[in-house]
């Protein structure tokens, strides 16, 4: 991928779509192509088409998709499914037509059976029923992993996926119907010290495990497979590291300085009990996280509080 090479950002507004602008601005590359998705909807075929017939990219980042928590994955997944089957039929399908080099299509760990061995290795993926509260995205996302490995096969494009953990850091989401649990955990945290709360809901048991990728580390492992890697999916990128909400939630407590009580409401899902990825595929290959999750909960504290001050000042 020279620097100039034409490079389209596929959700440049999202968290990974933004984090991966970033770097690639970082490191040079000028020729991105982005577009909003009330620009461009990448649900409609025909206007997908074009856009790609029209700016012809090199190369793809597929980082677009309606993504959200466990809430919002149970309470709309009519919308998870269709939207996420849409976007990565039409995106990958043009790529196809229009001979895009390369293209690099971001799923996520819940594409996996609820129950499959810890951690989880490439080749559990379709060996048992998926987790409910996210089944819809993650059918969506299996598909596009099969179009991928399928349009590589059958015609030879260079189509590769890669499956992230559990991500946060800069730009997410922190609204709380909406968000997964570290900007949850971290606003309502943020609101209760300022407050002088006593205490803080926390979802569930506190039990379920998660394992968390910070957004710029994923962005590196993005830019080193666009770069080295040429390999059916899924390939799995995380830390290799986990832990319960609960002491999630008692970590990002002590960053952030609140030091109320923690009360646990059983009348939320729980979700998967457990979601760590095996990450020795990605590391034979010659890639590793970097970021440390205290120091990449500092970093998107830091974040946070500027972004809402930002805002704040705008109002
Ligand atoms: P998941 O990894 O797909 O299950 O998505 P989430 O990040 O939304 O949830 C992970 C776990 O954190 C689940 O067990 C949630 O019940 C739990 N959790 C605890 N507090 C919260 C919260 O305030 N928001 C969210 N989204 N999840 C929470």
């Amino acid at each position: 991928m020279d620097r100039q090479a034409k490079i389209y950002v596929a959700g440049h507004r999202g968290m990974v779509g933004g984090a991966l602008v970033r770097r690639l601005r970082d490191e040079g590359y000028d020729n991105l192509v982005t577009r909003s998705s009330r620009e461009l909807d990448l649900r409609d075929q025909a206007a997908t088409r074009a856009f790609f017939e029209h700016e012809r990219p090199e190369y793809v980042f597929l980082a677009a998709a309606k993504v959200g928590g466990i809430l919002a994955n149970s309470t709309y997944p009519a919308q998870f499914l269709y939207d996420n089957l849409m976007i990565g039929t039409n995106v990958i399908h043009a790529a196809y037509e229009t001979g895009v080099r390369k293209l690099l299509n971001l799923g996520s760990s819940c594409i996996y059976p609820r129950l499959a061995p810890q951690p989880l290795q490439e080749d559990a993926l379709l060996t048992g029923p998926l987790e409910v509260t996210n089944r819809a995205y993650a059918v969506a996302k299996i598909a596009a992993i099969e179009l991928c490995d399928h349009y590589r096969a059958q015609y030879g494009c260079d189509f590769v996926s890669l499956m992230p953990t559990n991500l946060y850091g800069p730009g997410d989401n922190f609204d709380l119907t909406s968000s997964h649990v570290l900007p949850a955990l971290l606003r309502k945290m943020v609101d209760a010290k300022e407050r002088g709360a006593v205490s803080v809901d926390v979802w569930g048991s506190g039990r379920p495990m998660r394992e968390f990728l910070h957004v710029d580390d994923l962005a590196d492992a993005c830019l080193f497979a666009m770069r080295h890697v040429s390999e059916a999916g899924p390939i799995n990128v995380g830390t290799g590291v986990d832990l319960s909400i609960g002491e999630l939630a008692a970590l990002i407590a002590d960053v952030v300085g609140f030091e109320g009580a923690l009360v646990f409401d059983a009348s939320k899902p729980d979700g998967t009990p457990r979601k760590l990825l095996d990450v020795g595929r990605l590391a034979a290959l010659g890639w590793r996280a970097k970021i440390e999750l205290r120091d990449g909960v500092q970093r998107t504290l830091h974040w946070y509080l500027n972004h809402r001050e930002e805002r704040l000042a705008r109002t």
